[in-house]
């Protein structure tokens, strides 16, 4: 292990997020709230377009926790949301004390399949427990089928929710990913395409859910000059100092798109000729993708048995971090009892499937060794 260590994803700043900072320290706007906070909710809502709102939060969790609370989700309540995904999406479900439905992914987009989304709501609906949300998300910054999914969710009259933490940036059918649910929300955490160190957002129709997202986020405090409360609020919101590091990402979230594309291609390139490894790309040009992640999927058939875990090694013995893709949420300890319904596509995918080194700063001599790990490993095993 002689070279530093190649990470799947690290922050990139862009330079002048701390000019946005150093305005927070002279104006001494460091404590919640501030012109950096205003500033950062404008410049996702001209950038998301679609006459979104957006409140900035602590993190993509917590913007999930308050979009489950404005759609009323209430104890008891059933709440379907794709398997395949981070735990976040699906923890919030849990802090309501209602119960997640885990629906299978379709093998094109890796996100939510909507034959099998259409099978959990009308089972649910035949055994009395209509469903009060979906949780659909879009992966590695791959836009789940748009058209299918929002077809559905209104066909039943069932409330979108839309898990954009990855896909800032991405499009389907030239619109931005973040403006397709019913209320949607980003992410800003250290590995995600833009960070704030740590933080997200809630993107919202009408002002007045942002403004009761916003209210909830500030501890829900009645008008009042002393404290009041009628409801229970969150110490949710996003503060100044985070919100100027966004500003600054901002300026750069296009070209470090292009950067998180053109790691996308290298991999292309690099896996042209080895038979049995697969590279994740958009499945037509309806499709836009932000390239969060690049990620191939391994056919152990096709490559004379190198598997997914045996890359991974051998790439971790080099220091190059790579990851399996999302263990899906109806295999995880926590989610045993949860009901699902689909097949095998998430697990599949989980067992094949690899994240490898994508951010928007890795280096010529970053791909060169990755090159070589890869082409040194495939040259002996493969003949
Ligand atoms: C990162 C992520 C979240 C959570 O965002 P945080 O800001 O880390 O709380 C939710 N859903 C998905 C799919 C994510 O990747």
């Amino acid at each position: 292990m002689s070279n530093s260590k190649i990470w799947l994803s690290s922050p990139h700043m862009g330079g002048s997020e701390q000019k946005y900072v150093q305005e927070a320290f002279d104006t001494n706007w460091v404590a919640p709230l501030g012109p950096n906070v205003t500033g950062f909710e404008q410049d996702l809502e001209s950038y998301l377009g679609e006459n979104v709102h957006v409140g900035a939060l602590s993190s993509g969790t917590a913007a999930l926790h308050l979009a489950l609370i404005l759609l009323g989700i209430k104890s008891g309540d059933e709440v379907i949301c794709q398997s395949m995904t981070f735990s976040a999406s699906a923890n919030p479900i849990v802090y309501l004390g209602a119960t997640p439905i885990f629906v299978d992914s379709e093998p094109e987009t890796w996100n939510m399949c909507p034959t099998a989304l259409e099978q959990a709501i009308q089972d649910r609906i035949a055994k009395g427990k209509k469903p009060k949300a979906i949780i659909g998300v879009h992966l590695y910054g791959m836009a789940f089928k748009v058209d299918e999914i929002t077809a559905i969710a209104q066909h039943y009259d069932i409330p979108l929710v839309e898990d954009s933490a990855e896909a800032l940036g991405s499009t389907y059918k030239g619109r931005k990913c973040g403006t397709f649910g019913d209320l949607s929300i980003l992410s800003f955490n250290g590995n995600k395409i833009i960070t704030t160190s740590g933080g997200g957002a809630i993107a919202t129709k009408t002002l007045e859910q942002k403004n009761k997202a916003v209210f909830l986020s500030t501890q829900a405090r009645d008008h009042a000059p002393h404290y009041q409360h009628s409801e229970i609020g969150y110490n949710y919101r996003m503060s100044n100092i985070c919100a100027g590091i966004g500003r600054g990402q901002m300026e750069v979230l296009d070209k470090h798109i292009g950067l998180r594309r053109a790691m996308h291609e290298f991999y292309v390139d690099l896996f042209k000729n080895i038979s049995g490894v697969t590279v994740f790309s958009e499945p037509n040009s309806d499709y836009f993708s932000n390239h969060w992640l690049s990620c191939i999927v391994i056919d152990a058939a096709k490559t004379n048995g190198i598997t997914s875990e045996m890359i991974r090694l051998a790439l971790e013995k080099e220091n190059i971090e790579c990851r399996p893709l999302w263990k899906p949420m109806h295999l995880q300890p926590v989610f045993q009892d949860c009901l699902y319904f689909g097949k095998s596509v998430a697990e599949d995918l989980f067992l094949k499937g690899l994240c490898l080194p994508s951010g928007s700063n890795l280096s010529e001599i970053n791909r060169d060794t990755i090159r070589k790990t890869f082409l040194h490993y495939f040259k002996d095993k493969v003949c």
